[in-house]
């Protein structure tokens, strides 16, 4: 993840990739104020991109989204491209097994259950040993969850801040269709798998793999 302030990574990307949570709901979002480029000569850099500028920018809107470091990300993009060159798999799938590495990593659930306000924080929830995964302590973000695993949280965190009024907000979150919650008990289980389409990532999948095949 980059470490420059998380609006300007979205300014610089050209799109909102919700990174700092509830304030990416609301209007005093910078995206919505200021939807140019940060800097003086922003408003004037919004002029076409080479191939490879293009490729780049999509490696880092998917990069940032998933508040992953240059490193790890091309790790999943590459163990992927390599996968695929090896079977007869369409580069659609490819796209569906890039989304689904990263969707079911366990601080992207917790995010996704909203349990995390963004990405930043559920990662810093499971590194702080809140959750465990089938009755085992789990504070790897990196985690990879499978089907029929089941989320909860550690006992003595429940009455904690985070968790304490957690319920009613919980209620309100619209989940995606691979995952399954009980928001009075803060209990989640995973029914299926992200797709492309639930997922909904903001950058061109296809260029990224041209990006890291070069
Ligand atoms: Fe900032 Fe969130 Fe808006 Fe991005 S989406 S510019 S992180 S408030």
């Amino acid at each position: 993840m980059e470490k420059r302030p998380k609006c300007k990574i979205c300014r610089r990307a050209g799109k909102k990739l919700f990174l700092k949570g509830e304030k990416c709901n609301t209007a005093k979002c910078p995206m919505v104020v200021k939807p140019y480029p940060p800097g003086i000569k922003g408003k004037r850099r919004l002029g076409g991109l080479s191939e490879y500028g293009r490729q780049l920018k999509e490696k880092q809107r998917l990069k940032n989204w998933y508040n992953l470091s240059e490193k790890q990300f091309k790790n999943y993009v590459i163990a992927v491209l390599e996968k695929s060159r090896g079977g007869k798999s369409q580069m659609g799938d490819a796209q569906e097994a890039l989304v689904k590495s990263l969707e079911m990593r366990l601080d992207n659930a917790i995010y996704r259950l909203g349990i995390g306000s963004s990405r930043t924080k559920s990662r810093q929830l499971v590194s702080h040993g809140h959750f465990f995964v089938n009755g085992k302590a789990i504070d790897i973000p990196s985690f990879t969850l499978k089907v029929g695993d089941k989320i909860t949280v550690r006992p003595s965190s429940l009455n904690k801040g985070n968790f304490k009024e957690l319920s009613a907000t919980l209620k309100k979150i619209q989940l995606p269709l691979w995952l399954k919650l009980d928001p009075e008990k803060i209990e989640a289980e995973v029914i299926g798998y992200p797709t492309v389409d639930i997922a909904a990532p903001p950058a061109e999948i296809q260029a990224i793999f041209e990006f890291y095949s070069k």
